[in-house]
């Protein structure tokens, strides 16, 4: 356990840390204040002394100290734990030195490999063919150099023989994602000689004679490639993107990137953050283009604030990144078929996380990179004149669809409301509703049935069907899960609901529709029904929401986004309420379910399975 963690935690209060940033008023036994994450007028943001934690309803956000201030100051969880151990006064234990020398030793080993591509660039194999080569695509020497780009030599052990000669060995350069492992049914090679070794004698020969044997199943991954070193945000190499040379072997993938390794995560890199960063902030926006030409084309053209993702949809982490420099950003992708549906993905996630996102449209037809590079001008011009991706998607679906048509409207109004939804701000949701139902003449009152009904289709990922049983389901299914949510924010606050429910072992299958209360009910015991060791032990996702409906069971949620705390005297009389309530919704499920399995059983005549089922049906209505 981080033990560091705990000292820091023990020795501040979360009313104190959070009371540098923010004016907590105190009601109950909890304090609330206006969000610093989002714009609000009414305070949604809580704070519970008691168990030391945020969350605020607005946005959704919350969580510890920790989660807090790196939140407040974009900052990285080791920056985030330094900052609050001063503020302590603890005095921070060195991590486990192991893992710091080892992930140290990967960073220098990348570091090595970058400048030796780098020195096979400007001096080696790829002098002319490649230098020029990248020349004619329009890069400067000076941007070829601050990207740090490099050439990987055709051939099988140029990188590792390097490598090994600078004194690392086989293991420790495996860990870089540099080499392949070579399987064990093909043939060991003997690289000074070239042949294949066949035989057992062969081979064990040839291992006697070279002190490397071990090596002799790794070869290069990057062989007569163009390498883009990925860096972190401070310029770092963690991995590679490399492109096949020119002239080379077209028949291989046209861009091979590391694997997943210790430091590189496709998830979380954003190729060229290192060197846009202070730009993006200084802006306020930073442009997200397609590829690694594109982010060095564009930086060169003197547009600095550029990143580019290794594959086509954004990621949260991404995101997250990103947000602690800016909350705007301008996409330029191409918008082909296949690229629409990554770009809107991203744009969901975006603007689901409160990121403004505007697009930037190429009238020519050309990628970013052309553009820069013939008419840097006409670039910084399409940017200027981005449009609000909402803007983008509505005159796009107006322009594809005729809106006139009963079946335009509808194909319209799917298109757009999906977006719609993902909004964050509900001011700006009701303003596209307003402009859509202006723009295809229907009520707005039609288009928010539609938005509540695309709601729930999310929410329950049932399939669209109108048939009159699934619908009554899925409104059922829609109560059942806010008396679940009752029952355990009522079980997360009293720990005497907790223990009196976990050991009833009489629970009906649908508790355990819930995650969140299936593991509370599972290990009550184990956790001593306290609820820092539930945190402590549920995954990202169910601390959240353990948190969120902790506090929202505390505060009752009124109309306005108004919060009142409620008296805990009044919350234990809740509970035969919320049982009796969810007894009632089960069987009303179950009485659906067997009404229908009636009808199919009534339709095949089969005559044992009716019996069975009006006896079951009898059986519930009777209870
Ligand atoms: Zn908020």
């Amino acid at each position: 356990m981080g033990t560091d963690l705990e000292e820091i935690k023990s020795r501040l209060n979360i009313v104190d840390v959070l009371g540098e940033y923010l004016r907590l008023d105190k009601t109950g036994t909890n304090y609330r204040a206006l969000c610093p994450f989002h714009n609000e007028k009414s305070p949604s943001f809580m704070v519970s002394e008691e168990k030391q934690i945020w969350h605020c309803f607005g946005c959704q956000k919350g969580g510890d100290i920790f989660s807090f201030v790196m939140e407040m100051e974009g900052l990285e969880f080791r920056d985030a734990l330094r900052q609050l151990a001063e503020k302590a006064g603890v005095e921070l234990k060195k991590v486990a030195p192991g893992t710091v020398e080892k992930k140290n030793r990967t960073l220098e080993i990348l570091e090595l490999a970058t400048k030796f591509y780098e020195i096979q660039l400007w001096k080696g194999a790829g002098k002319e063919k490649i230098v020029n080569y990248l020349k004619e695509r329009g890069l400067t020497e000076e941007s070829i150099k601050l990207f740090r780009l490099g050439y990987a030599p055709s051939g099988w052990r140029n990188v590792l023989s390097f490598l090994l000669n600078r004194g690392y060995d086989v293991g420790e350069i495996m860990q870089t994602g540099l080499l392949v492992q070579k399987k064990d049914s093909e043939p060991i090679r003997n690289y000074e000689t070239g042949t294949n070794l066949r035989t057992d004698t062969q081979i064990r020969s040839f291992a006697d004679s070279d002190k490397f044997v071990d090596s002799n199943r790794y070869y290069d991954r990057f062989r007569d490639r163009i390498i883009f070193p990925i860096c972190d945000y401070s310029g770092r190499v963690l991995g590679y993107s490399a492109r096949v040379a020119p002239g080379g072997d077209e028949s291989q993938a046209k861009y091979v990137n590391s694997p997943e390794t210790e430091v590189y995560h496709k998830s979380k890199a954003l190729y060229g953050i290192d060197k846009a960063k202070s730009e993006i902030k200084q802006k306020d926006f930073a442009l997200l283009v397609e590829g690694n030409m594109d982010v060095i084309a564009a930086s060169q053209a003197g547009i600095k604030n550029v990143v580019a993702v290794s594959g086509t949809a954004l990621t949260p982490t991404q995101l997250d990144t990103l947000k602690r420099y800016t909350k705007n950003l301008k996409m330029l992708f191409d918008m082909d078929a296949a690229g629409e549906a990554a770009t809107k993905k991203s744009l969901k996630l975006a603007l689901e996380k409160n990121i403004a996102v505007q697009i930037v449209e190429l009238p020519f037809g050309k990628d970013a990179a052309d553009v820069a590079k013939n008419n840097p001008e006409k670039l910084r011009d399409a940017i200027s004149k981005s449009k609000s991706a909402m803007q983008y998607l509505y005159d796009k679906a107006f322009g594809t669809f005729d809106s006139t048509a009963s079946e335009g409207k509808r194909k319209i109004s799917e298109a757009l409301l999906e977006m719609i939804e993902s909004l964050a701000s509900e001011v700006e949701k009701s303003h596209w509703i307003k402009k859509l139902a202006q723009g295809l003449d229907v009520t707005e009152k039609a288009l928010t049935t539609e938005l509540k009904k695309a709601k729930l289709t999310n929410r329950t990922s049932v399939s669209q069907k109108t048939q009159e049983g699934e619908k009554v389901l899925t409104d059922d299914r829609q109560k059942i899960d806010i008396l679940l949510e009752e029952l355990t924010g009522l079980m997360l606050i009293l720990p005497d609901v907790w223990r009196s429910m976990a050991l009833k072992k009489e629970h009906h299958d649908y508790f355990f529709r819930d995650k969140l209360l299936k593991l509370m009910l599972d290990k009550g015991v184990e956790f001593n029904f306290d609820f820092n060791r539930l945190t402590e032990n549920a995954d990202r996702e169910l601390k959240l929401r353990a948190e969120k409906l902790f506090f929202r069971k505390k505060f009752r949620l009124g109309l306005n986004n108004s919060l009142e705390e409620v008296s805990m005297e009044e919350l234990p009389q809740e509970l035969p309420g919320i049982l009796a309530e969810l007894k009632k919704e089960t069987k009303k499920i179950k009485l659906v379910q067997i009404t229908k399995d009636l009808k199919l059983a009534e339709n095949r005549k089969d005559k044992a399975a009716l019996e069975f089922l009006r006896g079951e049906f009898e059986k519930i209505l009777g209870e």
